[in-house]
């Protein structure tokens, strides 16, 4: 992938646990790998089809002197996360923030901390089968893309369904929805979680009535299964009312 690198960006910054390091501030250098396609600007010579690295060094500047915290990887993902936010051509970026006068009381030359923020592809299967199920569809759909970090890229049709799992109950709506993300998997389902919550979800019984519910299908090609999490889905295969509408918004998915 093809990268534009911004070195050791001299920033003076009170970030640090301790009280004086806050007080009277010292020395960061904050280095960039902006990943973005340059095919484009590598012919048109045209300064729009790139990241300006002047505006982007301001804004590294701007955003890692707005305020003082106690450590450098949060200074880091501040910048990683405005970057992404305002460049959206970013499929990723690294941020190295090096400490070379970290009050560590011993002779060293630098400390630093590198963090690398990636662009996913994530699909989300979304069901409702109770209240106002499409007002609580609609809600969630908004509240996904107002997060910080989430972009909703496709949406499926709404279709009614059948309830699932042997539990008797009122027929469902169901979609599903691809997002542009940033966040982790775990960061994403807190926030389905949150979402869930502001739309009246009380979890009862297992597969029974909800007015919301979110659960992530896919997360590029990542395979997982742990306690919390497990993608793909481990009963998608099974779903004819997941399915439906995968295929309908991402019709070249191989499963
Ligand atoms: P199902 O997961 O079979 O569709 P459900 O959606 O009714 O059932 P919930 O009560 O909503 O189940 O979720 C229970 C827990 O499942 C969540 O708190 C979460 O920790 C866990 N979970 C595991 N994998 C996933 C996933 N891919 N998406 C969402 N939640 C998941
Ligand atoms: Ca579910
Ligand atoms: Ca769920």
């Amino acid at each position: 992938m093809d990268k534009i690198t911004i070195e050791k960006l001299h920033i003076y910054a009170y970030h640090g646990v301790h009280a004086s390091e806050k007080e009277n501030g010292q020395d960061f250098y904050v280095s960039a790998v902006l990943f973005t396609d340059l095919y484009r600007a590598g012919h048109s010579d045209a300064l729009e089809d790139t990241v300006n690295y002047s505006d982007a060094a301001k804004l590294i500047h701007r955003v890692f002197t707005a305020e003082k915290y106690d450590l450098i990887e949060r200074a880091a993902n501040a910048v990683a996360e405005a970057l992404l936010d305002r460049y959206p051509s970013l499929g990723s970026a690294t941020i190295r923030v090096d400490k070379p006068d970290a009050p560590i009381g011993l002779e060293f030359d630098t400390v630093s901390v590198n963090i690398t923020l990636s662009r996913h592809t994530a699909y989300l299967g979304i069901g409702s089968n109770m209240g106002d199920r499409q007002g609580f569809i609609d809600k969630a759909l908004a509240m996904l893309d107002e997060t910080p970090g989430i972009s909703v890229t496709a949406k499926s049709s709404i279709i009614e369904t059948e309830p699932y799992g042997g539990v008797e109950q009122d027929p469902f709506l169901n979609g599903v929805v691809e997002i542009c993300t940033y966040m982790s998997p775990y960061a994403l389902l807190d926030r389905l979680h949150e979402i869930e919550n502001a739309c009246g979800r009380v979890r009862t019984i297992h597969w029974g009535p909800r007015t919301l519910d979110l659960d992530i299908l896919l997360y590029d090609d990542l395979h997982m299964n742990e306690k919390e999490l497990t993608i793909p889905h481990p009963d998608m295969k099974n779903r004819e009312f997941v399915l439906k509408p995968l295929a309908e918004i991402a019709p070249h998915l191989i499963l």
